[in-house]
């Protein structure tokens, strides 16, 4: 069994074609401007949506910890005592209480994403398994891309790539695209922005280039943080090095998380930040094209 938040389908921003995205819930990675913030813990998490409330006290009656009770200024939540069994959420009609991370067998996945198999064919999708971050489940991962390929399925996965090769290997017969985030060069500023350093992720790309598999790097633009011409030209020309590059995504900053990190009552720092504009955007791009001809914006 393996912890997923959801499986998005019909996606057409997680690799080509028309394809079903598998988020796994757990991630080694503490990136401060995470858009999934509700992946990052492996554990199941419950949110709160307090503005949806009416008041019906449903959750009351159904919580087997004491974590919801009615305080003078409505429900009230005593986080400390819930262990997000998610009985809350299960008799909240009005969408003000909702769990991340649910217990999922292969068998389960493959029923769900096998549905859209046609699509796949026709347009030369598949599954991508993305997070969270995949390799922090490693076991899982292995049975579900098995069981993938054994039923005929292209497969991608979306990865920090920050763990020991040999643990990449083991997955990678039964990879058919590595997306790979490379969120900044720098490896103080890495570490920094991300908790751990680049090394790893970096060591790997030179070996995974060596094994011939084809792979595409991305880099989301974050305000502050990576958004300038010498740190893109610099992850751009050591890029330039690697044969089987598909090419070189720059994503723009995605500030719809926001919602997320609320209802999670966690801070989020990047809660003012927003998208580049199109002449920032052109200038990056620019600074990318001095090393590399396959560039895309997303
Ligand atoms: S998730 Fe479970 S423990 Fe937490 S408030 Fe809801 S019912 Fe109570
Ligand atoms: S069940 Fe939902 S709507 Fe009813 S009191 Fe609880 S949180 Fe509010």
């Amino acid at each position: 069994m393996g912890v997923v938040t959801t499986i998005q389908r019909f996606s057409l921003s997680d690799g080509p074609g028309i394809r079903s995205t598998v988020f796994f819930k757990g991630c080694n990675m503490r990136c401060a401007w995470c858009h999934n913030p509700e992946t990052l813990l492996a554990q199941s998490q419950l949110h709160l949506y307090p503005e949806k409330c009416t008041g019906c006290g449903a959750c009351l009656a159904v919580c087997p910890s004491g974590a919801r009770r009615a305080g003078e200024n409505g429900i009230e939540q005593i986080s400390a005592l819930c262990t997000a069994c998610g009985a809350c959420a299960a008799v909240c009609f009005s969408g003000a209480l909702s769990v991340s991370g649910t217990e999922m067998s292969v068998e389960e996945i493959l029923n769900e994403v096998l549905q859209d198999r046609a699509y796949y064919e026709r347009s030369g999708g598949g599954v991508t398994i993305s997070g969270g971050e995949v390799l922090a489940q490693p076991e899982f991962a292995l049975e579900l891309l098995k069981a993938l390929k054994a039923e005929g399925v292209s497969t991608a996965i979306e990865t920090n790539f920050c763990f020991p090769f040999p643990l990449i290997e083991t997955l990678l017969p039964h990879i058919d695209l590595f997306m790979i985030d490379l969120k900044l060069l720098d490896e103080t500023a890495h570490k920094r922005w991300t908790g751990l350093s680049n090394r790893l992720v970096l060591q790997n790309i030179e070996a995974l280039d060596q094994t011939g598999k084809p792979f595409i790097i991305r880099t989301p633009l974050i305000p502050g943080v990576n958004d300038n011409s010498a740190e893109i030209a610099r992850i751009a020309e050591f890029l330039s090095a690697f044969k089987h590059l598909e090419y070189y995504e720059m994503l723009n900053f995605n500030p719809l998380g926001a919602s997320k990190y609320k209802s999670l009552g966690i801070e989020n720092p990047f809660e003012s930040a927003r998208p580049l504009g199109g002449e920032a955007l052109r200038e990056l791009s620019g600074a990318a094209e001095i090393h590399l001809t396959k560039i895309r914006l997303g």
